[in-house]
């Protein structure tokens, strides 16, 4: 094995500690039994992985009624992707298409989505995509700030186990719930903002994109820009 794949596969041990920790806190469980001399490989395979703390967050989320969105939903949009993605795009909430399949960016704006992405030289299944909101809003709405409130400690805990190099937001929406901010998305575009120790950068959504297709020019030069970061060391 290569120094650099070593390297990369230890970061990723370390990456699925910290969030195996994270998650037994918040279970309650505030004590780690560490493995003696020479169980070290048996205990890191019963480590669970990035994998099964999302599934076990999902499931979760599957179950939630802490808003009223619940009562409309045909099925939660939990998110989709590589669970040790380097790069997380994040929408605003699930809309027609996305509640009847409950995956993520599946209807036209989706589609337009995973053109971007291809665009980048990469594909859907290596990045991770979910939205603010896990639950449609009724006829499209815009989320109200009640519902991001209830929803967005959901998307905090998908981001941390992730634990991405880059966050892309999609749209106004989705910038203001993680930046906690009021500024236009016109103002924050493009910019590259300190998220917790992450890149975040915010641009236009695919579905203004499709209703504004001049702005993909700008759309493409923030592609590019996380292309960069992604490629860094
Ligand atoms: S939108 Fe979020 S908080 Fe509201 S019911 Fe769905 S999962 Fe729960």
């Amino acid at each position: 094995m290569r120094e650099v794949d070593i390297k990369t596969e230890l970061l990723n041990v370390i990456k699925d500690i910290k969030a195996y920790i994270k998650a037994e806190e918040e279970y309650g469980i505030g004590e780690i039994l560490m493995p003696g001399a020479g169980a070290f490989e048996t205990e890191k395979a019963s480590l669970p992985s990035k994998s099964k703390i999302l599934l076990s967050l999902k499931n979760e989320v599957l179950n939630c009624k802490a808003c009223p969105l619940h009562k409309t939903r045909r099925n939660v949009v939990f998110g989709d992707g590589d669970p040790h993605a380097k790069l997380v795009f994040v929408g605003e909430a699930p809309g027609y298409d996305e509640d009847l399949q409950g995956l993520p960016f599946v209807g036209q704006a989706g589609k337009l989505l995973t053109k971007m992405i291809e665009a980048m030289g990469l594909s859907r299944d290596s990045v991770y995509i979910c939205n603010v909101l896990k639950c449609r809003p009724p006829e499209n709405r815009q989320p109200q700030p009640e519902e991001v409130v209830a929803c967005k400690g959901y998307l905090l805990r998908q981001i941390e186990i992730i634990s991405p190099k880059v966050i892309c937001c999609l749209g106004r929406h989705a910038s203001c719930a993680l930046l906690e901010t009021e500024d236009p998305i016109s103002k924050i575009r493009g910019k590259e903002i300190d998220f917790k120790g992450i890149v975040l950068i915010p641009t236009f959504h695919p579905a203004y994109l499709l209703r504004n297709p001049s702005s993909k020019r700008e759309v493409w030069e923030d592609l590019k820009r996380i292309k960069k970061l992604l490629s860094e060391e």
